[in-house]
């Protein structure tokens, strides 16, 4: 096991459709791996044990989960559905046992996930201050005595907050390096959580599958750069955001870029998840770029449907996109 750890092969958490067959395998797993030069059979058959399944019907729809852990760094990710379309992500380290969870909106259904597997917790990370993002800290703060952890910009907003973080600060989960990027536009101190060797962000607000935050405290010249910020990393990054909104982004997204063949194909992959009750995320930074419209605001496509001038820049672009949804 310590070979494939040490190994780049990044299997964090993925959904999976076929759980009842015990094969659980997210698709594009076989090609990173075979990517990296790991003998995807082998990968396979070592990821058995690392493999999680549980039911959470809840009002969000996501019936069954498959959680593999990251080889490249012993990082397993568990996504936990909360309130009506949120999700809360366990991060525990297998090697030290150190437990986190990022933007517990509730406490019930981490406290539940954490019973399940008689775990304690560590930390709480909070991208933002919103409710939804924070309302399960002070409860799970006082249960587990975990450190709450979010921008020093929300010290006055983020419930129980201990380590207060700023964009370009590195802080360590049990070994996993974290590198702390501000993503303003959604809020004024939003920040994204980046763990390089994992290959995952956790983008809370800032960058949904196929479409972006509101603006509520920030200008699109701000999401624009927030979103830049996150296109620069690799292609392959796994993005974990905030709520699955995927299904109705990709309504959206379809009207105005309605010749995006990576986009038509998306969005029919995501309404066949969604009956089914299967989760969306993670999705990638390489498919968001193929068909997320706010990452596409050169799209000519896009800028003739919603009469975006030539000379506009992106984040006049996006600007007129926001809008747009917002209408829409
Ligand atoms: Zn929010």
């Amino acid at each position: 096991m310590q070979t494939i750890s040490k190994a780049s092969c990044t299997m964090a958490s993925f959904p999976c459709t076929r759980v009842k067959s015990g094969l659980c395998m997210w698709p594009g797993m076989k090609q990173l791996c075979l990517r990296k030069g790991l003998p995807y059979g082998l990968l396979r058959f070592l990821s058995i044990p690392f493999k999680t399944l549980w039911g959470a019907s809840r009002s969000l729809k996501v019936t069954q989960f498959c959680t593999v852990s990251s080889m490249s760094s012993s990082l397993q990710i568990e996504l936990v559905p909360c309130l009506k379309d949120n999700y809360a992500y366990l991060l525990h380290d297998v090697d030290t046992g150190t437990v986190g969870v990022v933007d517990p909106s509730e406490s019930r259904p981490i406290i539940d996930a954490l019973s399940r597997k008689n775990r304690n917790l560590n930390y709480i990370l909070n991208t933002h201050h919103h409710y939804d993002h924070t309302g399960g800290n002070v409860e799970l703060k006082a249960r587990y005595g975990a450190k709450v952890i979010g921008s020093g910009m929300d010290r006055d907003r983020i419930p129980g907050i201990d380590i207060a973080l700023k964009g370009g600060d590195k802080w360590m989960f049990a070994g996993h390096e974290v590198l702390v990027i501000e993503t303003p536009g959604h809020t004024r101190g939003h920040i994204s959580f980046y763990f390089p060797g994992s290959g995952v962000i956790f983008t809370g607000d800032t960058l949904f599958s196929l479409s972006c935050g509101k603006l509520f405290e920030g200008t699109p010249e701000q999401m624009a750069s927030s979103l830049k910020k996150i296109t620069a990393l690799p292609d392959d990054t796994n993005i974990y955001c905030g709520h699955e909104y995927t299904l109705s982004n990709s309504k959206f997204a379809l009207t105005i870029e309605p010749n995006n063949e990576a986009l038509k194909n998306y969005a029919a992959r995501v309404a066949h998840q969604r009956s089914k009750g299967v989760a969306t995320i993670p999705t990638t930074l390489k498919m968001e770029k193929m068909c997320n419209p706010f990452l596409r605001t050169s799209s000519s496509e896009i800028r003739q449907l919603l009469s975006i001038p030539a000379t506009a820049d992106d984040a006049e672009a996006l600007g007129v996109i926001r809008q747009a949804k917002d209408n829409f």
